[in-house]
């Protein structure tokens, strides 16, 4: 069968991208360059997670930097340019074999079939688990400093955790809050040096090292402090902060996979280097593949491979891996 003939066939799609992040909108823009017939499954506006952050420092092209809204809606739009179908859906469900060489995506809605699929569906914040997290989350409690910083004009707010994100995003609240309190469970920070020097520079950007919060605590207008605990001395103490910004790692979004693939102890997917899962037909790319660098420029990357790797894939399942001419 050629890739023309996908439109005729029993099967719907040659492959089907789940989630819209960078990955999932590279490999998009690839597949459907290469000629596959693609669908893009998406929970809400592409973009992912990067569609929350301020300014991208480090993907390579924009030497002053580029905001995360902007890049994602220019990626966007040139994957749609070459007749990809995007899709709107609450969640993909499942994804089970239909038969040998037809895999079916089982969304909310309906049950959509392709040759092989690729799944970009990232990771969302980790949340803490204490006392009043979940009360106060929208009441101060915040896991996007980019979507509810400017709720915290001349405020003390304080950011937990010690990566990339939590350092980044305090350097961000300091257009809004007059105080930052940077929470850490150590005494030093896994974020590159770079921002972390200029974290200390920053007058608005206090550190608390060694320190874990126990409990957000509020009133009717939302969280008014947080318990913390020294852990190198026990000694206990409350900060009067207005929100709370917690930044403290990902999960990834595999939790519709359920046995299907081969995850690792962190529940990411787990993938060769041309991006293939331990079920052929079955790629994963971006920060939902376990990994060391989660990045926008590794999560592209990825996308443009686990596309190739698709269209190897199919080529070999209708025999058209020598091409379709002959002399
Ligand atoms: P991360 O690098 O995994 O760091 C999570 C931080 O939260 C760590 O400092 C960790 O402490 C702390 N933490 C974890 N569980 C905690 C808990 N229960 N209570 C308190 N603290 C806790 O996560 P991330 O900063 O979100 O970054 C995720 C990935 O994206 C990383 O690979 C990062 O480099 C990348 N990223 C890159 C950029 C950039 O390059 N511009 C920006 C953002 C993110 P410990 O240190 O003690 O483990």
């Amino acid at each position: 069968m050629t890739r023309d003939e996908t439109k005729k066939s029993e099967v719907d799609y040659d492959v089907i991208v789940v989630g819209g992040g960078p990955a999932g909108l590279t490999a998009v823009l690839y597949a459907s360059r290469g000629g596959l017939k693609t669908l893009m499954l998406e929970k809400a506006t592409p973009g992912g997670l990067a569609q929350t952050t301020d300014i991208i420092e480090n993907y390579p092209g924009f030497p002053d930097g580029i905001s995360g809204p902007e890049l994602m809606e220019s990626m966007e739009k040139q994957a749609r340019r070459f007749g990809a179908e995007f899709k709107n859906i609450n969640e993909v469900v499942a994804i089970e074999k239909a038969n040998e060489t037809i895999f079916s995506v089982k969304t909310s809605d309906n049950t959509i079939t392709s040759k092989s699929v690729i799944i970009a569906t990232g990771a969302e914040p980790r949340k803490i688990g204490i006392p009043g997290e979940s009360k106060y989350t929208g009441r101060g409690v915040s896991y996007c400093a980019v979507c509810d910083g400017a709720f915290f004009k001349d405020a003390d707010v304080a950011v937990i955790g010690g990566g990339n994100s939590a350092v980044e995003e305090a350097l961000f609240l300091t257009k809004f809050a007059k105080k930052i309190s940077l929470i850490h469970r150590r005494d030093r920070l896994r974020a590159d040096n770079v921002i972390v020097e200029r974290a200390k520079k920053d007058p608005k950007i206090e550190f608390i090292w060694d320190t874990v919060v126990e409990e957000v605590i509020g009133d009717v207008k939302g969280v008014s402090s947080l318990k913390l605990k020294n852990i190198k001395t026990e000694q206990a103490e409350q900060l009067t902060v207005e929100g709370v910004f917690v930044y403290i790692g990902y999960k990834p979004n595999t939790g519709f996979l359920d046995g299907f693939l081969e995850l690792d102890k962190g529940g990411f997917i787990v993938t060769d280097g041309e991006m293939n899962t331990n079920v052929s037909g079955i790629m994963a790319c971006g920060d939902v593949r376990s990994k060391a660098l989660k990045q926008i420029v590794t999560a592209t990357g990825e996308g443009a491979t686990a596309a190739f790797s698709a269209e190897k894939y199919i080529d070999k399942l209708e025999n058209r891996e020598y091409g379709e001419f002959k002399k």
